[in-house]
């Protein structure tokens, strides 16, 4: 998982602060073939995710990931 320093890091779509309390997506690391690469290793407002053009597609590969993880 990316390490989110709440406050200070930043969200790459709108490049504003991760705030405590505000919906945030973290992504894992990511290999350069991947299709979401862009987001590797990086934190996300939610809100920001679902405007963003792959980042629809790239939240339902990130629950994906979670529930393979889980079996
Ligand atoms: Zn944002």
């Amino acid at each position: 998982m990316a390490i989110i320093f709440l406050n200070h890091s930043e969200c790459t779509i709108c490049n504003q602060t991760l705030n405590k309390g505000e919906d945030i997506v973290s992504f894992p690391p990511m290999l350069k073939d991947n299709k979401f690469y862009i987001f590797n290793d990086s934190g996300f407002h939610h809100a920001c995710l679902e405007k963003f053009s792959l980042g629809r597609e790239a939240l339902k590969y990130l629950k994906e990931l979670y529930l393979s993880k889980n079996n």
